[in-house]
């Protein structure tokens, strides 16, 4: 074998490896999250949506949550996945059995029905992640709503430089 095919072989290994770690390193490091991170901590790994919002309390209660809703989850990842063309069967087939959101709604286009899908599997999440850090705002401030406004204002971002 030349020098050359050597090289060239390791050069592109090293682009796997380099193709790789990318998607490994964009997983939400809240443990047991089934999520991939959306906003990158500093080096710290990456967080998703709903664990930025968590950091400072109810981490754990927010990766139970979600795992509760892998269904969900699942239904937007499906969603994302299919093709266009595979969408325009389902709607002329029917006959298929599928989860109520995942339903066409009557004139409704592919990318329509696709942002459908993932904006209310999101705003499922959000509230239920709001729900659990409020909670934990309450109990770390043993119920006191000066406390528990302080701490929102901390942890919402309003106080964070540009
Ligand atoms: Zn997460």
């Amino acid at each position: 074998m030349s020098k050359t095919s050597i090289m060239g072989r390791f050069d592109s290994e090293k682009q796997e490896a380099t193709k790789l770690s990318p998607a490994q390193a964009i997983k939400c490091k809240a443990h047991n999250c089934p999520l991939n991170g959306s906003m990158n901590m500093g080096g710290d790994g990456w967080l998703c949506t709903y664990h930025i919002k968590a950091f400072d309390g109810g981490a754990a209660e927010v990766t139970a949550m979600l795992r509760d809703n892998m269904r969900l989850i699942n239904i937007e990842k499906t969603a994302a996945k299919l093709r266009p063309e595979e969408f325009d069967a389902l709607q002329k087939n029917g006959g298929v059995e599928l989860h109520e959101l995942m339903q066409p709604v009557e004139g409704e286009v592919f990318s329509q029905w696709q942002h459908r899908i993932k904006q209310t599997v999101h705003k499922v999440f959000q509230k239920k992640t709001n729900d659990i850090v409020e909670e934990q705002m309450f109990k770390k401030s043993g119920g006191r709503n000066g406390i528990s406004k302080a701490v929102r204002d901390l942890t919402s971002g309003v106080l964070m430089p540009n």
